[in-house]
C-alpha cells in the first residue's frame, strides 16, 4: 500500500485565534517526510490555514456541493475550493450520513464529482453500534462501499476512512484487532468488486478515538494505512505523535 497517510478533522471547531496558534504548533512540530499530511479546516479558515501552514501539510475540505457551483445557498463547490488551493475533500463523514442526512447515493455523486474536478477525496465508511451489535458490520460497509464503486472510475486519489460510529469522539477505540478486521475485509471486497490493484494500492485509514497513546498499536496493523483524527488533531504536540505513528 501507499505512503502513510494522516487527516486532522478540525470539524466545527476553531476561532482565527485558536486557528492561527494550531498552525505555529504544526509549522514547528517535528514531523516526519515520509507521511501524506492532511488537515481539515471550517471552510471560512481554509485560506487562513492555506496562507500560514507550512507546505509540507496539505489542506481538504470537510464536505462540498455534488456539481457545478450556481444558485445553491450556503454550499460551496469543488472548483472553488480548488481555486482556493485545496487539495482534498472528506466525503460521507458519518456526522453528514446520520446528523445531517446525507444518503449513499448522494455521497457517491459528491465523490465522483469532486474527483472529475481533481479533488482528492476521503472516503468515509462505518457502521453504527446497533449495526455491530446485531453483526451487520461488513455489510454496512460494503453497501456504502459499492455506493462509492458504482460510480468511481478512477480511485488513485481516493482514500478510504473506516470510521465505526460508536468510535467517534466517545473515547472508545476500535482494538487493534477490530480495526484490522474491518480493513482487511474492505481491502478484500475491492479485490472482488474493483480490482487487485486498486485493492493493494489505496489507503485505508482507521477513525474514531485516535490519540497520542492508541496510535502506535493500531499502526502497526498490516492493513491500517493511517488515521484520520477528529479531537486528537485540536492540539499540534498530540496530532504530531499520531503523524510519527509511522511504522
Ligand atoms: P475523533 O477522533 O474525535 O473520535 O473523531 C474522529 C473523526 O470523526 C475523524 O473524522
Amino acid at each position: 500500500t501507499g505512503k502513510f497517510f494522516v487527516g486532522g478533522n478540525w470539524k466545527c471547531n476553531g476561532t482565527k485565534d485558536s486557528i492561527t496558534k494550531l498552525v505555529a504548533d504544526l509549522n514547528d512540530a517535528k514531523l516526519e517526510n515520509n507521511v501524506d499530511i492532511v488537515v481539515a479546516p471550517p471552510y471560512i479558515y481554509v485560506d487562513q490555514v492555506k496562507q500560514s501552514l507550512t507546505d509540507h501539510i496539505e489542506i481538504s475540505a470537510q464536505n462540498c456541493w455534488v456539481g457545478k457551483g450556481g444558485a445553491f445557498t450556503g454550499e460551496i463547490s469543488a472548483e472553488q475550493l480548488i481555486d482556493i488551493g485545496c487539495k482534498w475533500v472528506i466525503l460521507g463523514h458519518s456526522e453528514r450520513r446520520h446528523i445531517i442526512g446525507e444518503d449513499d447515493q448522494f455521497i457517491g455523486k459528491k465523490a465522483a464529482f469532486a474527483l472529475s474536478q481533481n479533488l482528492k477525496v476521503i472516503a468515509c465508511i462505518g457502521e453504527k453500534l446497533e449495526e455491530r451489535e446485531t453483526g451487520k458490520t461488513f455489510d454496512v460497509c460494503f453497501q456504502q462501499m459499492k455506493s462509492f464503486a458504482d460510480i468511481i472510475l478512477n480511485w488513485m486519489d481516493v482514500v478510504i476512512a473506516y470510521e465505526p460510529v460508536w468510535a467517534i469522539g466517545t473515547g472508545k477505540v476500535a482494538t487493534p484487532q477490530q480495526a484490522q478486521e474491518v480493513h482487511a475485509a474492505i481491502r478484500d471486497w475491492l479485490k472482488k468488486n474493483v480490482s487487485a490493484e486498486v485493492a493493494s494500492s489505496i489507503r485505508i485509514i482507521y477513525g474514531g478515538s485516535v490519540n497520542g497513546s492508541n496510535c502506535s498499536e493500531l499502526a502497526k496493523q498490516q492493513d491500517i494505512d493511517g488515521f484520520l483524527v477528529g479531537g486528537a488533531s485540536l492540539k499540534g504536540s498530540e496530532f504530531a505523535i499520531i503523524v510519527n505513528s509511522v511504522t
